[in-house]
Parts: structure tokens; sequence; C-alpha cells
């Protein structure tokens, strides 16, 4: 599983120079640019482990992300989640995440002991960019380049729709 966010994140906290590139954008709740975003994911599909297959997570996010792609790799599949952006507010505005990767919601899945990971006992945190004020822009962002996207993987047929709204094991499913 290749997602770009959680590089984006990771180069952050450990203050590399991809990082340092990244970070205004992503507390901005912005796209990082394409020449950047677009290497990065080019140069992690070179390493071996995805010679056997990848799930790309979070990328392409625009139609120029989705051409670059063209170029080196063919999709089998390409996964829709589609949720209402009213969901996504519920859902991401009571998102607890951990430094290990885990990620909890305040009503549908609560950690055990309030603000603690119960996977690795490490503090809970927001999201620097879940506030309401980022979030709104990422959907902005959102919404103003999927479109072309969806049309191209459509016209390749390796579209597929997930209902985004069911519960987690269900979305599982589908995928
Ligand atoms: P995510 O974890 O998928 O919500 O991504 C968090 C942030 O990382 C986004 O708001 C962007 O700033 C950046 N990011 C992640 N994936 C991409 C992408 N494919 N293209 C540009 N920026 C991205």
């Amino acid at each position: 599983l290749i997602t770009t966010g959680t590089i984006f994140r990771k180069n952050i906290s450990e203050h590399t120079m991809l990082g340092e590139l990244a970070e205004g954008f992503l507390k901005q709740g912005k796209l990082v640019p394409d020449a950047i975003t677009n290497e990065v994911v080019q140069n992690r599909l070179k390493e071996k482990d995805c010679a056997v297959g990848f799930i790309l997570d979070g990328y392409p996010r625009n139609i120029t992300q989705a051409i670059f792609l063209d170029t080196f790799v063919f999709l089998t599949h390409a996964v829709f989640v589609f949720l209402p952006d009213e969901i996504v507010y519920e859902r991401v505005s009571k998102r607890l995440m951990c430094r290990c990767g885990e990620s909890y919601h305040l009503v549908t899945k609560p950690p055990k002991k309030s603000g603690i990971c119960d996977v690795c006992g490490q503090s809970l945190f927001q999201r620097v960019d879940d506030t309401p004020e980022v979030l709104k822009v990422r959907l902005e962002s959102y919404h103003a380049n999927i479109e072309p996207v969806l049309l191209h993987y459509k016209e390749q047929g390796v579209w597929h729709e997930v209902d985004g709204a069911k519960s987690v094991p269900e979305v599982r499913e589908a995928i």
C-alpha cells in the first residue's frame, strides 16, 4: 500500500528535504505540486516490493498525475470510494491519529483509553489539516480535480465505484 499523504507526513516529521518542500502545502490543504508528487510515486514504484503489485492510495489526484502514471504503469483497477462531503466532515472532524499509523473516530471507533492508542500506547493527535477550515480547502481542491480522473479510468475500463458511507468492514469487503 503506497499512501502519498503518509509518505509526505513521514518526511515532514523526519525533517527531510521532501518534508520541507511539502509541509506548507499539507498545512494549507493544498495539493503538493505535481512535479514533486509524481517523482515521489515514480521512485517508490521502482522499489522491489512493487514488482509483484501495489495499491496506490491518494494518487493520482488530478488528471496530470493520472497521465504521468500512464507513462510507466498500467493500472488493472481504479477504485473510487464515494463519500458525500457531509459525511467526510463528520468522519474527519472526529478523527484521531497515532504516529504508529492507527486511526480512530471519537464516535465509531473510540480508543479504549481516551487519547491513547490501543495498539502502541502513544498519545493520539488530530491531523493539522483535519480542522474544518483546512478540510474546506481540501474538499474544494478535490471537487475541482477529480472529474477528469474518473473519466480517464472509465475510458480505460478499469473504473469501479464503492459506497464509502458503509461501515469499515463493508467498504473493505466491497473493495
Ligand atoms: P491525505 O493523507 O491523502 O489526506 O493527503 C494529505 C495531504 O498530502 C494532501 O492534502 C496534500 O497536501 C498531500 N497529498 C497527498 N497525496 C497527494 C497527491 N496525489 N498530489 C498532491 N498532494 C498530495
